[in-house]
C-alpha cells in the first residue's frame, strides 16, 4: 500500500520500515542439495513464500521468493533452484534464459552455497563459472553450508575454506542452515552491503538520471494475464497472438508449465508470464477457482504489467462486479508494485441487454472502491471471441508499462512541488513541513522520496496528498506510485 517508510538520516537504515518493494534482492545459488531451500526457509521463517514455475518434471524446480528476516535486516530472497540444470549442463536452452536474465538483473547480491562436507565439486566450479559469465558485476559471497558437521577440531573446516577460495569469490562463510550456526557471520557480511545498496538507491535520485529508453525497449515487457477459469484468458491471448509474430511458441516435449510465449508489438518484445497453466488445460481439466489464484499469485511476481480479466456476463448476473478472489489478485498486483489493467471480456453477450451500460459504468467504480490506493486503473471492455478490443488492450499494456518505467528528473519534480504545495490546504503555515527537495529514487514502479528538513515530518495524509497529486499531474493511472520521506537536519 502507500507510504509506510520513514528513513531518517541517522543511520543505521531501519530495514523493517522500508517498503518491501524497495528492499534489495539476494539470490541463493548453488548446485542441487547444497541446502539452498534449507537456508531459504530459515531466512523467511514462517513468512509466506511465493512459488513460481512449478514444472512436474525434474529438469527445473521452483523459483521461490520471500522476504528474509535476519535480525533487523530485511531483504528479498530468491531461491534459484531452477537455474541449476542450466548452469550445470552448460547448455543454455533458452528455455529458462529469460527467467535467468530476469533473476540476475533483479539481484543485488548472490549467496553461492557449497557443501562443506563434500568439498569443492566440479559442479560448484561450473556454477561459479556460469555466475562470472552471466553476472560479472554481481557481488557474490560463498557460503559453506552444513558446516556443523565439520566441527571436529581436526582442521577440516579450515581446509574446506582454503578450497572454497578457489572459486574466486573471496573468503567463504561457514554456516549451517540446519542448526543456524554462522548466521551472525552472515548478518555481519550482509549488513554493510545491503545498507550501501539502500543509501545508493536513495542518493541515486539526486542525480539527474535520464531514462534510458533504449534499455526499456531492449528488456522484454513481462505481461501476465490473470483471472478466474473460463473468463476468456486463452481466447484473449490467442486473438493477440493471431496478429503478431510469435517468436517462441510452446515448446513440445517439455513440461506443460514451461511454455513460453514471446511476441513483438509495435517493436517491443512482450514476454508472456506463465500462461501455460491455463493455456494448455482443457476446460474439463480446469481446477477450482482457488487454483487459478495460486497460479495468478505466482505470476504476479514476475510480471511488469498485470491484465486482470473479468467476465461481463457474470458481472451482469451477479450483484458484485468483482468476486473475492479477483479482488485478492488485483490488490496483490498493486501491493507487489505491478501496473494493473482490468479487462472486461465477453461484452458481446450483453450487446442487446439492459445491463450493457450499467456494466460499463459499474466496473470502473468498483475497481476504484476496492483498490483505493491506486487511482485511475484502466478498464477495457472487449470481446475476445469476436476479436474485438485486442488493440485497445495492447495499447493500454504499452501505455501502462511506459508509466511504470517513468523517470522524472529532479529539477522538473521540484518545479512541480513548488506549485503543488500551494494547492494543499495546510492547517496553518506553521504546520506546513519544509520539503527541501523531492526526488525519484526508483522506477518500475515510480518511487519518490521527499527530503524534509527540521523536526516536522509529513503526516500520512500529506504523503497521500503528494502521491495523489503526482498521479494526477503526471497521468499515472493504474500505477502504484510510492512516496516516502526522509528527514534531513
Ligand atoms: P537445495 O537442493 O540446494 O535446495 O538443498 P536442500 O535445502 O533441499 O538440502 C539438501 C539436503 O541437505 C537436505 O537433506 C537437507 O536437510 C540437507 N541440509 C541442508 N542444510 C543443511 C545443514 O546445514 N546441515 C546438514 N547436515 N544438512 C543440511
Ligand atoms: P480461460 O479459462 O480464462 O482461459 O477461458 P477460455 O479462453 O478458455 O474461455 C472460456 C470460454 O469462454 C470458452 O468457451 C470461450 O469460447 C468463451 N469466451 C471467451 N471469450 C469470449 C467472448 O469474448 N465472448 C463470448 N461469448 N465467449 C467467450
Amino acid at each position: 500500500s502507500d507510504p509506510k517508510v520513514q528513513l531518517t538520516c541517522d543511520n543505521p537504515i531501519e530495514f523493517s520500515k522500508v517498503d518491501a518493494n524497495m528492499l534489495p534482492t539476494v539470490l541463493l545459488i548453488g548446485r542441487p542439495n547444497v541446502g539452498k531451500s534449507a537456508l531459504f526457509n530459515r531466512l523467511i521463517r514462517r513468512r509466506e513464500a511465493l512459488v513460481y514455475n512449478t514444472p512436474n518434471d525434474h529438469v527445473t524446480r521452483d523459483i521461490r521468493e520471500g522476504i528474509a528476516k535476519l535480525s533487523d535486516l530485511r531483504f528479498r530472497v530468491l531461491d534459484s533452484a531452477g537455474l541449476e540444470a542450466e548452469a550445470s549442463s552448460g547448455s543454455v536452452l533458452g528455455r529458462t534464459a529469460g527467467m535467468t536474465e530476469n533473476v540476475l538483473k533483479r539481484s543485488q547480491l548472490a549467496l553461492f552455497l557449497i557443501d562443506a562436507r563434500d568439498g569443492l565439486q566440479p559442479m560448484d566450479l561450473d556454477v561459479g563459472k556460469w555466475l562470472r559469465k552471466n553476472a560479472p558485476e554481481l557481488k557474490t559471497i560463498v557460503l559453506m553450508n552444513k558446516a556443523e558437521s565439520l566441527d571436529d577440531g581436526l582442521g577440516s573446516l579450515a581446509a574446506a575454506s582454503g578450497e572454497a577460495l578457489r572459486l574466486g569469490f573471496g573468503d567463504p562463510i561457514a554456516l549451517s542452515a540446519e542448526t543456524g550456526q554462522g548466521m551472525v557471520e552472515l548478518y555481519e557480511a550482509l549488513r554493510p552491503l545491503l545498507e550501501d545498496y539502500m543509501v545508493q538507491l536513495l542518493n541515486e535520485g539526486n542525480q539527474e538520471t535520464s531514462p534510458s529508453e533504449d534499455e526499456e525497449l531492449k528488456t522484454p515487457l513481462q505481461l501476465a494475464i490473470v483471472g478466474r477459469p473460463n473468463v476468456g484468458k486463452s481466447t484473449l491471448l490467442n486473438t493477440i497472438l493471431q496478429e503478431e509474430r510469435v517468436l517462441v511458441g510452446p515448446e513440445a516435449g517439455l513440461t506443460r508449465d514451461s511454455v513460453r510465449v514471446e511476441f513483438k508489438y509495435h517493436g517491443r518484445t512482450i514476454y508472456m508470464v506463465d500462461t501455460a497453466g491455463w493455456l494448455q488445460r482443457t476446460n474439463q481439466e480446469k481446477g477450482p477457482a482457488s487454483l487459478s489464484i495460486m497460479q495468478s499469485r505466482k505470476n504476479l511476481m514476475r510480471a511488469h504489467v498485470v491484465v486482470l480479466v473479468l467476465d461481463a456476463e457474470e458481472i451482469a448476473n451477479a450483484r458484485r462486479t468483482m468476486k473475492h478472489d479477483e479482488v485478492v489478485i488485483a490488490r496483490r498486483a498493486v501491493e507487489e508494485g505491478r501496473g494493473l489493467i482490468v479487462v472486461v471480456n465477453k461484452m458481446d453477450l450483453l450487446r442487446n441487454s439492459r445491463s450493457y451500460d450499467s456494466v460499463i459504468k459499474a466496473v470502473p467504480q468498483e475497481v476504484q472502491t476496492v483498490i483505493p490506493q491506486v487511482t485511475g486503473i484502466p478498464v477495457v471492455f472487449v470481446s475476445a471471441l469476436e476479436g474485438k478490443g485486442r488493440i485497445a488492450v495492447m495499447d493500454q499494456v504499452i501505455d501502462t508499462y511506459g508509466k511504470w518505467c517513468l523517470r522524472l528528473p529532479t529539477a522538473r519534480l521540484n518545479r512541480w512541488l513548488g506549485k503543488v504545495m500551494g494547492r494543499h490546504s495546510w492547517k496553518d503555515s506553521a504546520s506546513q513541513p519544509k520539503i527541501k527537495y523531492f526526488t525519484q529514487v526508483k522506477a518500475r514502479p515510480p518511487t519518490f522520496v521527499a527530503f524534509v528538513s527540521g523536526k516536522k515530518q509529513l503526516a500520512d495524509s500529506e504523503l497521500r496528498f503528494l502521491t495523489r497529486s503526482l498521479k494526477e499531474d503526471f497521468d499515472l493511472g493504474g500505477i502504484p506510485v510510492r512516496v516516502m520521506q526522509r528527514i534531513v537536519v
